[in-house]
């Protein structure tokens, strides 16, 4: 049987737009790093300031303990010096005792200040780090923002010296509208849009086609125009096979193989499960119009 143009022409425009797709997809993962060194700079910018505000804190914890430590020790050296001037053993046993209680008190205020100062101290560092390490992060995330815009750029350039190649394959052979209607389904079907036929099987969802639709479809094709799978909604073209070979994919062969109509259909609507969705409904419910 002598092939049509349209169907010619359909099939090289398909080879050009599945290589603009796969560009397409690539456009659209490709910022996904970014977006992932953008959300990690964040999150250590957050940890920077709750860092930053804990660390003021420690500093103004250890000034304040130092003032009450400055405080202890003056009350400490002033019971000190009182008890230069005492007369009576009452007055020395309470003075004494107030003295030991000074004491403990500067102890504890002098220990509790040293260690809030080696806190701030510790904090002091940690921020310094942590202030490299979001520097370090806001260039990466730059690096891989001009990287990402160089790539985006190459790949949209790309995308329309393919989009001018379709246009010139599409010609005034195919109309704008089936050009359209085309790329909607090479899209939607993964990148096939177009399929043979075998025999009474479309090659595209594997469903037995009735033998009159496949007797019609042919001289469809002879009259240069095309035709669409009522169960998947590719174009479909009819390719002749050797004789033997047709067999095995005519209705009456594939019911005595115990592989008729209903296993083929089981079967095609297993592979609609692993296919989009928008498969899935053309399954449910029949032809999809694009
Ligand atoms: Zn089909």
């Amino acid at each position: 049987m002598a092939d049509n143009e349209k169907l010619e022409c359909l099939r090289r425009l398909q080879e050009v737009l599945q290589e603009k797709f796969a560009l397409e997809q690539q456009v659209e993962s490709l910022p996904a790093d970014l977006r992932k060194e953008e959300a990690a700079l964040k999150a250590t910018e957050r940890e920077y300031e709750d860092l930053r505000t804990l660390s003021e804190d420690t500093v103004s914890e250890a000034k304040s303990l130092s003032i009450r430590y400055e405080d202890a020790f003056q009350l400490r050296t002033g019971y000190e010096k009182q008890m230069e001037f005492l007369s009576t053993q009452r007055e020395y046993e309470a003075l004494s005792k107030q003295l030991e209680d000074a004491k403990v008190q500067e102890q504890t205020l002098l220990k509790q200040r040293n260690s809030k100062n080696k806190e701030a101290e510790r904090l002091k560092a940690e921020l310094a780090a942590k202030e490299g390490e979001v520097e370090a992060q806001k260039t990466k995330v730059e690096e891989e923002r001009s990287k990402v815009d160089t790539e985006l750029s190459g790949i949209q350039e790309k995308i329309a010296e393919l989009d001018a190649r379709c246009l010139e394959i599409k010609g005034s052979t195919v109309s704008d509208e089936l050009y359209s209607k085309f790329c909607n389904i090479v899209r939607k079907k993964s990148g096939v849009g177009i399929v043979p036929v075998h025999g009474q099987v479309c090659m595209g969802c594997d469903r037995v086609l009735p033998v009159q639709f496949v007797i019609d479809l042919r001289l469809t094709q002879e009259k240069n125009e095309i035709d669409y799978c009522p169960y998947c909604s590719r174009i479909i073209w009819y390719e002749p096979l050797d004789p033997e070979t047709e067999k095995n994919y005519i209705f009456e062969q594939l019911e005595s193989k115990g592989t008729g109509s209903e296993s083929k259909a089981a079967a095609a609507e297993d592979k609609s499960v692993q296919d989009s969705d928008s498969y899935d409904e053309s399954m449910d419910t029949g032809f999809e119009d694009f």
